[in-house]
């Protein structure tokens, strides 16, 4: 397969994932923060996957990565541009049911209320499985190996910087309740 296939692939996916992070971003925008934890460094995380996530731009219009092209299979590829493709379902449910409670960086929002339904009943971090599941697939289908690492560690930075603070935040928000939910979730795999 030529290399715009999966250079436009990849591009297509994306334009879609903007548009589902533009619409439910603008949405839980609205809703007024009550607190914020260390959002200046949870920006700087955030700063960070943004770049994980846009270098594989860099990949598909210039020709400075080329030099890390990596020869892999193109049945691996298509198989992991499929998933690539289905992840955005996860990204578009995971949104839906968080609703105005969605947030960039670590905040409570007025009226914040803890969601235990529909994709969040048995998983805790959904968004977080898509985005670990977008940083490998993404590296694959460009079958670039600055994109899958860089991408990869910048995402796993961000992770394992904030769950453990996202959980005592809404601990300290929703106590025995979030301690509950957290008995019977995963954190990134299901749990039933
Ligand atoms: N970690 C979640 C949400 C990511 S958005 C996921 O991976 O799907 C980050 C914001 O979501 C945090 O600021 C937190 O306030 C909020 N949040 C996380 N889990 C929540 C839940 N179960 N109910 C309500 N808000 C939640």
């Amino acid at each position: 397969m030529d290399d715009i296939f999966w250079k436009a692939g990849y591009l297509s996916l994306f334009i879609i994932w903007l548009c589902v992070q533009v619409y439910y971003g603008k949405q839980s925008a609205v809703n007024k923060v009550k607190e914020k934890v260390r959002p200046g460094f949870e920006s700087f995380l955030v700063g960070l996957h943004f770049i994980g996530m846009t270098i594989p731009l860099v990949a598909v219009f210039t020709p400075f990565l080329d030099s890390f092209a990596i020869p892999l299979p193109e049945p691996v590829r298509f198989v992991f541009l499929i998933i690539f493709a289905l992840n955005i379902w996860l990204f578009l449910l995971a949104h839906r049911d968080l609703g105005m409670n969605w947030s960039a960086i670590l905040e409570i929002k007025e009226g914040h209320h803890l969601v235990r339904t529909g994709i969040y009943r048995h998983i805790r971090h959904p968004m977080y499985t898509h985005f670990w599941i977008w940083v490998i697939a993404q590296g694959i289908v460009l079958a670039n190996a600055l994109v899958l690492v860089f991408g990869t560690a910048a995402w796993g930075i961000l992770y394992f910087f904030r769950v453990p603070k996202e959980e005592e935040m809404l601990i300290a928000e929703f106590g025995e309740e979030y301690r509950n939910y957290m008995n019977v979730t995963g954190r990134v795999i299901p749990k039933f």
